[in-house]
């Protein structure tokens, strides 16, 4: 049931004219992975190659996503990827709060159909989007409680393209990462 509710919201992501990121997208990026998931993964907007794309994570920096998760033994297919908002922001620059706002509906239904046991958040901006939190230097692999999610923070896997020190630190939250559900799975 969760898999026609997900594909009915990919459909409505990919037409979705509620903010004015449509404008200059290529592609909306809807979420995209496992409808079971344990594992929700979720950045704060898509990139350059996930625009041209339409895919979340698909660039260097999900890449290294990959590698990390691999590392961990997670594989990519058994979790759940997206982003705070689907459409690029152009520049890259950090999505405003009215589009943060149009576009938090998807991502609540996204959540309420998989049901995740635990929503890893990456990197500084989505934590703060979804947390209110800040400095991922220092907080990266801690567990916060929200309205009866569980979340994981991280640091964003773009910020270890050229820093090799941040994709180590990448894979060992991703390590404690599935400690941390294995824990909660008893
Ligand atoms: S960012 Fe979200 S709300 Fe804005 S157009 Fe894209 S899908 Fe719609």
């Amino acid at each position: 049931m969760s898999l026609i509710q997900l594909e009915k919201i990919r459909r409505r992501v990919s037409i979705c004219t509620k903010c004015d990121l449509c404008k200059s997208r290529t592609n909306a990026v809807p979420g995209k992975g496992y409808h079971k998931s344990e594992l929700m993964f979720i950045g704060e907007a898509p990139g350059r190659s996930e625009d041209k794309q339409g895919e979340p994570f698909v660039g260097i920096a999900g890449k290294k996503l990959s590698i990390a998760l691999e590392y961990a033994g997670i594989s990519r297919d058994k979790v759940y990827i997206t982003n705070v908002v689907k459409c690029r922001p152009p520049k890259n620059r950090i999505p405003k709060e009215s589009e943060k706002k149009a576009c938090e509906h998807y991502l609540k239904t996204e959540i309420s159909l998989i049901k995740p046991k635990i929503i890893c958040v990456m990197g500084n901006t989505a934590y703060h989007s979804l947390l209110g939190g800040s400095n991922i230097t220092k907080n990266h692999g801690k567990i916060v409680k929200k309205n009866g999610n569980l979340y994981f923070v991280t640091i964003h896997p773009a910020a270890t393209i050229y820093n090799q020190s941040l994709l180590q630190t990448l894979k060992k939250d991703m390590k404690t990462l599935v400690k941390t559900l294995n824990g909660i799975k008893g």
